[in-house]
């Protein structure tokens, strides 16, 4: 008999489950207050309505509960069936009437959320693999969609600002794009001093001819998405253009 409640134990997952729902609140509220006619303006994604964030928040729940059945069946179902699938449906996505539009995020995201709630305590450690091909373990689809649903708030350029994400977010974000340079080889020679007085402390490593780039966590993790330069400085004058994270 399935509760209403999260099947898993894990205190660490129980509050990142919470984040997820958060920053899934956090979208619907800006969604919501966007008019119809709202939606089909430019998002702050190059080249996208709201209506494509939109449709794309909606699939990317579908596709990472795909991942979290993937767990609780041992039957592989991939995110998507390839990258041209991937934009193919957003492309339709965004053609949607607004009230097919929204439930299709409303429902996707309902979805998603029965998935982790009934998946065992067991099958967090499922290995999947994520649509960039990172084998992962199915507790990692939580933070891939708390990821999304905050930063894609932002997108809908409607007033959220990376201000209103909370701290602990912020911080994993910036690891996971600062490790995402790394592994590339990008940002070597980039130390991102991070300004707000409690959170004081510095990423990257200083070498000869490493510029230091400065500001609050927010607006160092806004710099890092590459969403803008506000609130960040430079050692070098010239603010550098975020290498690619994505
Ligand atoms: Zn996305």
């Amino acid at each position: 008999m399935v509760g209403r409640q999260d099947q898993t134990t894990d205190p660490r997952l129980q509050a990142q489950l919470l984040q997820a729902r958060r920053g899934t609140a956090f979208f619907a509220r800006k969604l919501n207050q966007l008019s119809d006619e709202e939606l089909s303006v430019d998002s702050l994604l190059d080249g996208w309505t709201r209506r494509h964030v939109v449709a794309h928040v909606g699939y990317n729940a579908r596709a990472i509960a795909r991942l979290v059945q993937w767990a609780a069946t041992g039957i592989e179902t991939p995110m998507y069936s390839s990258p041209e699938e991937r934009a193919r449906e957003i492309d339709y996505g965004a053609t949607l009437s607004p009230v097919a539009l929204r439930n299709l995020f409303g429902h996707a995201a309902v979805h998603l959320t029965v998935e982790w709630r009934d998946l065992p305590d067991g099958a967090w450690d499922t290995i999947v693999r994520t649509g960039q091909g990172r084998l992962v373990p199915a507790s990692e689809t939580v933070w891939m969609r708390t990821r999304e649903v905050w930063v894609h708030a932002i997108d809908l350029d409607n007033g959220a600002s990376f201000r209103d994400v909370p701290a602990e977010i912020l911080e994993r974000l910036l690891e996971d794009i600062t490790r995402t340079w790394a592994l590339r080889g990008d940002g070597a020679d980039l130390v991102l001093s991070i300004s707000d007085p409690v959170r004081l402390k510095e990423v990257g490593g200083a070498g000869p001819g490493s510029r230091v780039v400065r500001g609050t966590l927010a607006a160092l993790t806004r710099w890092a998405t590459g969403r803008g330069v506000v609130g960040v400085t430079s050692s070098g004058g010239d603010i550098p253009i975020a290498p690619r994270w994505l």
